[in-house]
């Protein structure tokens, strides 16, 4: 029988605000083991939560980014289960009312992934296994995160991956986390289960906890995938279980049978007040988003003619795609600048850190302007290329490595000029190109550009040389 993948996705990822959800203690990555913390998260008796504004609006921002309605009153619940990582024994989250609910997602091939919901709640600290003992850092206890549910829509792994990656993108362009899956400031838990092709039921699912790389979380996928239909085509059930997959070994393994609602005794967290998000608010904070990575995307390539490549790297970083946008009132083609950032810029910001932060030593401006003597046909490519490079290294303008020489551009007749000389001065390269050697052109191109200080038109170079190569050959 032939089954049909069927995933759901339910992602969390740490809040980037300075202090924790309930209390004032950093949150800032790793320190000193149980060096950021209070009595109030750690959940020590008569210490009482305070929620973080900050993060209530993070979260929505994100629920607005992933078209989600707000609900205008929530309110945070209590779930309650017992583990060395949770010091209360309960974690504050939100339970029946989330802030956010009902948003989507396109994906690329036109698939919708529903967002059911996304909510609040907190972190809950990490335990350091070693030398056979095992150690509690609460440093993490507190540290917001949201958590966002999709509905059993995916269909593929592919389909998997770029929400996960449109997620951590999207993310991290409105600002509210840095999505660092090795730090674990983005975390997915994968729910998989098969069907036979065709059905409109739902299988039953199993859930692998907390992948923390897209590698693994494909990985996982498919080997669990494997294991149900394997399960399936002998005729047995798959039980519904909570599962950790194991990298080295590339499988998975029960970590527990599923909790149901029931076990966890959700109740409304006394503590705290509902959280109002007033309309007005929420129109707020609509207005401050920036234009979506997928949105810029697609302005790219429709109204600017790009590829679609270019279109995607151009619009991946914020800081990269508001320097491209900066470049473009001064010049006539947009491809024109993403050449330029995509070549010689990208180049000099090698890792995806480097990219993010987009320290780049020439202004729009000046890139501008030196793109404008291309498009005035004052300078050809490759003079463009070596002055880029010059301004990148110093940070000057164009015009202190441009001579009046170099601007004055070269007429046609100095062209042939050039290029009779070029075929004179050497022989063997004529004789090959004339035997039937293609790339002897390249040697006298060469020496066009050479002589030409690269000011030549390439292609009118070749052109003009092809045209003396034959001409004498066929009067022979
Ligand atoms: P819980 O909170 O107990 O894990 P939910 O019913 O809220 O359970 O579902 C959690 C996630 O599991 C959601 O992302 C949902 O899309 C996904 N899911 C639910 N049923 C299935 C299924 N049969 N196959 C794959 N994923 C599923
Ligand atoms: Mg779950
Ligand atoms: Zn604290």
């Amino acid at each position: 029988m032939e089954f049909e993948l069927v995933c759901g996705l339910e992602t969390h990822i740490e809040l980037s605000t300075k202090t924790k959800v309930f209390c004032g203690c950093s949150t800032a990555f790793g320190g000193e083991p149980n060096t950021r913390c209070c009595p109030v998260c750690l959940g020590l008796p008569g210490s009482l939560p305070k929620l973080n504004r900050q993060a209530v609006e993070y979260t929505v921002l994100a629920g607005l980014a992933l078209g989600c309605s707000i609900s205008p009153i929530s309110h945070m619940d209590r779930k309650n289960y017992c583990y060395p990582d949770l010091p209360k024994a309960y974690q504050i989250s939100q339970y029946d009312v989330p802030l956010c609910h009902d948003g989507q997602v396109v994906l690329s091939n036109g698939q919708v992934i529903r967002i059911e919901r996304i909510h609040l709640e907190e972190d809950a600290g990490k335990l350091v296994h070693e030398n056979g003992r095992t150690l509690v850092d609460y440093n993490r206890c507190g540290v917001p995160l949201i958590e966002i549910v999709t509905k059993p829509d995916f269909r593929s792994i592919e389909e998997a991956r770029e929400y996960l990656e449109l997620i951590q993108l999207t993310m991290r362009y409105i600002g509210i986390s840095d999505c660092k899956m090795q730090e674990g400031s983005l975390r997915s838990d994968v729910n998989v289960s098969l069907r036979p092709k065709g059905s409109e039921e739902l299988g039953t699912r199993t859930e692998i906890k907390n992948m923390n790389s897209f590698t693994f979380m494909e990985r996982a996928i498919e080997y669990e995938a494997h294991r149900q239909a394997a399960i399936l085509r002998a005729g047995e059930k798959v039980q519904q279980e909570t599962l950790r997959y194991l990298p080295e070994e590339n499988r998975t393994e029960p970590m527990r049978s599923k909790e149901d609602a029931k076990d966890y005794r959700f109740f409304p967290e006394p503590d705290l007040y509902a959280v109002a998000v007033p309309p007005e608010e929420v129109e707020r904070l609509r207005e401050s988003l920036p234009e979506l990575p997928q949105t810029k995307e697609n302005r790219y390539r429709q109204e600017l003619g790009l590829s679609l490549e270019e279109a995607r790297l151009l619009s991946r970083y914020r800081k990269i795609a508001e320097y491209f946008e900066g470049v473009l009132p001064h010049i006539q083609t947009p491809k024109n600048a993403a050449n330029c950032i995509l070549g010689q810029i990208f180049r000099r910001l090698k890792t995806e850190e480097d990219k993010e932060q987009a320290e780049i030593p020439v202004s729009p401006e000046a890139l501008g302007e030196l793109i404008q003597l291309l498009e005035g046909k004052k300078i050809r490519v490759d003079l463009l290329k070596k002055t880029l490079e010059s301004m990148l290294d110093t940070g000057k303008g164009c015009m202190e490595f441009l001579t009046p020489e170099d601007l004055a551009g070269i007429s046609f007749q100095q062209l042939r000029e050039m290029c009779c000389q070029a075929v004179e001065t050497n022989p063997k390269a004529v004789e090959d190109y004339r035997s039937g050697k293609e790339k002897a052109l390249k040697a006298l191109l060469g020496a066009v550009m050479r002589q030409s200080k690269g000011r030549a038109d390439a292609a009118q170079a070749e052109k003009t040389l092809r045209e003396l190569l034959t001409a004498p050959a066929a009067r022979a």
